[in-house]
């Protein structure tokens, strides 16, 4: 985790985002369950890339901050001629500021959580944990903790939508364990790496099955 911090701020001294490669090595080095990514730099390699990681395939853009907003992001797309075909719609749509596109698996649905991460400089790292999707910030429901993180069901337990974890009104009860496992570790990343100055997951899809990260950024200084 160190080496890639210090070849990022080795290229960029300022610091900056890390590329998506990076930031997917960096995570995993903590055990965080990340989504497999490949960069895909036309319509013929998105669809290359989408038999690698498998159908139905997501693509998003690269290079537009809030991908959502500008038509950059495609889910659900069931062959590779679907994904060639998004490729092609997406860049005539976004145009120069689209430098290329990730492709991945389509998660398993489930709840949407956000959780983020800053280094205050001489200061310290604080985890925020809260509710995603597109309410995420009207409703602002968040917990936070100065890591490490010893009680992560009880910081769970602080957030208004902790009900929507436990299977609410007919949805099935998804593995909160596993977003408390995702919770101590990006807390260690924190603690351990005070050159990285933000992190930002979201969402991390919470499922039966798991929590998967599925969109993350984390800024080095
Ligand atoms: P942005 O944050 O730029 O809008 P995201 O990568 O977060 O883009 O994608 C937007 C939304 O699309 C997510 O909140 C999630 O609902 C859905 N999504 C993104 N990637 C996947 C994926 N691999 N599987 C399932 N759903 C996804
Ligand atoms: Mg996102």
């Amino acid at each position: 985790a160190r080496q890639i911090v210090q070849a990022a701020l080795k290229e960029h001294p300022d610091g900056g985002w890390l590329p998506p490669e990076a930031t997917v090595s960096l995570l995993r080095c903590y055990g965080v369950n990340v989504t497999e990514s490949v960069e895909a730099h036309d319509a013929e390699a998105a669809a290359e890339a989408a038999s690698r990681v498998g159908l139905p395939a997501v693509l998003k853009a690269v290079g537009p901050v809030h991908k959502s907003d500008v038509g950059g992001v495609r889910l659900g797309l069931q062959t590779t001629d679907e994904v060639r075909q998004a490729y092609h719609d997406m860049s005539a749509r976004i145009g120069q500021e689209m430098t290329g596109a990730l492709v991945q698996r389509l998660a398993p649905g489930g709840v949407e959580i956000i959780v983020g991460g800053v280094n205050y400089p001489a200061f310290g790292p604080v985890v925020m944990v809260g509710m995603g999707g597109v309410l995420a910030d009207l409703l602002a429901d968040r917990a936070f903790r100065v890591p490490p993180i010893t009680d992560p069901a009880a910081m769970l337990a602080e957030l208004r939508c902790a009900p929507l974890l436990h299977g609410y009104r007919g949805s099935p009860a998804v593995a909160a364990e596993a977003l408390q496992d995702q919770l101590v570790r990006i807390g260690q990343l924190l603690d351990d790496l005070p050159q990285v100055a933000e992190l930002d997951l979201n969402p991390v899809i919470v499922s039966p099955d798991g929590a998967l990260t599925v969109d993350a950024r984390i800024r080095v200084l």
